[in-house]
């Protein structure tokens, strides 16, 4: 099972991603900590990663994807992967589907746009298991899962999430379309619960895969 997932900010996107490669016994790629990696261990690709986001400006799509790509292609291939967060545009569209093969890509969908702006800024994360919660279910500010203490991340606030959603809808939604075409787009319903998203999404996977059996 190759997958990717999408979704704008607040959508709940972490949650069920980690949730989604438990379930399948997926790895769980986070674009964002492998370019961290790069720069933490000073690879030559990270000291270039570090020229760019030291001045504040993203690392350019064909570095990340290359990145990304040697990262899935090391599994073997009798193991499958998710995806967290890309490809976020078409540049990175059109980079990564050069170098890897996926098999669907799952679009947590929402329709009512303040929902994420008020889930996003009440969002708290582990930052030692990755747990994401909320200040209303997490009041006393430790994660449940591991007992560190939570926090909001750095660019969770009004104007960045009004620019994220802004450039979600102009840059991935047509990345969305793209999959749409190639019959490998699974949409789900994210205004739910957590729980009916989440059984949304084990149901679409499923019946997914039996159909790609059924194919074959
Ligand atoms: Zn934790």
């Amino acid at each position: 099972m190759k997958l990717a997932i999408l979704g704008a900010a607040g959508s709940g996107k972490g949650q069920n991603t980690c949730r989604i490669a438990k379930h399948y016994n997926l790895h769980h790629v986070v674009v964002g900590d492998i370019v961290k990696a790069e720069i933490r261990n000073k690879t030559d690709v990270g000291k270039i990663m570090y020229a760019y986001t030291s001045i504040g400006k993203f690392v350019p799509s064909d570095i990340v994807m290359d990145v990304l790509a040697s990262q899935l292609n090391s599994f073997p291939s009798d193991e499958g992967f998710i995806i967290d967060t890309a490809p976020l545009n078409m540049d990175q569209y059109h980079k990564l589907m050069q170098l890897v093969t996926l098999d669907a890509v799952i679009s947590l969908e929402v329709t009512d746009y303040n929902v994420l702006r008020r889930r996003t800024l009440n969002r708290l994360i582990c930052p030692v298991c990755r747990a994401v919660t909320s200040v209303a279910e997490s009041p006393d500010n430790i994660c449940k899962q591991c007992g560190a203490t939570l926090e909001h991340r750095y660019d969770d606030n009004i104007e960045t999430v009004n620019f994220r959603i802004a450039q979600y809808l102009r840059e991935t939604v047509p990345v969305l379309d793209e999959f749409d075409k190639l019959g490998k787009l699974i949409r789900i319903n994210a205004d739910q619960s957590k729980e009916n998203v989440f059984s949304e999404i084990c149901q679409k996977i499923d019946k997914f895969f039996a159909e790609q059996k059924t194919k074959k």
